[in-house]
């Protein structure tokens, strides 16, 4: 599949970034950029460089091929710089940190805090706007968390299948996180209780990580046990970008071997499109010798769609690099 789009993606893709950032430092109480903590009124140089660094990422993600190598390294490169951020506030370096307030950075808290708390849907807030913007994209691009298990499954170089059970049990995990929640508010739990479960609840998913998703090369925490993973993929289907499969498909299966969601299976490709799991991540692109898997958006053609998404989350990735830290 040819890039499409000239030079325009990497410009848009930095633009995209350079007005998230300005928009966030304009509306937040506090100065949000690093360079404005430690040297007021130079956090422009430092969304500049962001800019431009996003520029630098769209254009090595423009080819399928391109875009399979660079997501991971992205990914991982912002979830390191978020728990950097983290480790170094906890260290008493208190710039690094949002406000000083800490929360724990267990995604299914993006669910659970606001039914808990009965309050603080910043954090939903912000979950959904990326669902307008890319769909169930989170998990495979934004999210602190998705990296650490997209790292565990590369363990495995070919994806094996998850059990049979696992879309059941996603769904009863999601009602059981749901109904935790509640029960805590109802029952008056106090917010140390509140946190010890979501921290046992995020230790467990590391767990997850360190032996399915490292055994099965698979994203068994994102795709079975995170809550949020299942919310993004069901929430995503508002959003109209959509993965298609082409009539000229083969039914050879290699992209089945690509995909760490397990949303190419047999019957998903029978059906020309993957299944409810699918992240939107791409990776599947590049492995189909046939070209016949595809971004789609209303009116665009596939190679626009797909441009058009790449731009989307690539700023959207940037403004997290620079803004994101608890
Ligand atoms: S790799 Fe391409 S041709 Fe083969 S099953 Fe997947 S979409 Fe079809
Ligand atoms: S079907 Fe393709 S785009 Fe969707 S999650 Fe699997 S590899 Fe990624």
């Amino acid at each position: 599949m040819a890039p499409a789009g000239g030079a325009w993606p990497p410009i848009a893709a930095a633009l995209l970034a350079f007005a998230l950032i300005a928009l966030a430092t304009r509306l937040a109480p506090r100065p949000m950029l690093i360079a404005d903590r430690f040297w007021p009124g130079t956090g422009w140089l430092e969304a500049g460089l962001i800019a431009v660094y996003a520029g630098f990422v769209m254009r090595a993600m423009r080819t399928p091929e391109g875009a399979r190598k660079t997501r991971p390294r992205i990914w991982r490169l912002f979830t390191v710089v978020f728990f950097g951020q983290l480790l170094l506030g906890l260290l008493g370096f208190e710039r690094f940190l949002m406000s000083g307030q800490l929360h724990l950075p267990v995604p299914a808290l993006i669910v659970a805090g606001p039914i808990y708390r009965g309050g603080g849907y910043f954090m939903v807030a912000l979950f959904l706007s990326t669902i307008v913007l890319v769909g169930p994209a989170w998990c495979s691009h934004l999210c602190y968390i998705g990296a650490w298990d997209d790292t565990a499954s590369r363990a495995r170089k070919t994806p094996q299948p998850l059990p049979k059970w696992r879309p059941k049990a996603r769904l009863a995990i999601l009602i059981a996180v749901v109904a935790a929640a509640l029960a805590l508010r109802v029952g008056g739990a106090s917010p140390a209780t509140a946190a010890w479960v979501g921290a046992g609840f995020g230790l467990i998913g590391v767990g997850i990580m360190l032996t399915a998703s490292r055994r099965t090369g698979a994203m068994a925490h994102c795709t079975t046990w995170c809550p949020v993973g299942l919310a993004a993929n069901i929430l995503g289907k508002l959003n109209p970008f959509r993965l298609r499969i082409g009539e000229g498909c083969t039914e050879c299966r290699v992209c089945t071997r690509a995909c760490r969601y397990e949303a190419l299976t047999l019957d998903d490709i029978r059906r020309r499109m993957p299944g409810l799991s699918c992240t939107l991540c791409g990776d599947c692109l590049a492995s189909c010798r046939h070209r016949q898997l595809h971004y789609r958006f209303p009116g665009l053609s596939p190679d626009a769609a797909r441009t058009l998404f790449l731009v989307l989350v690539v700023g959207l990735h940037a403004a997290f690099l620079a803004l994101a830290r608890i």
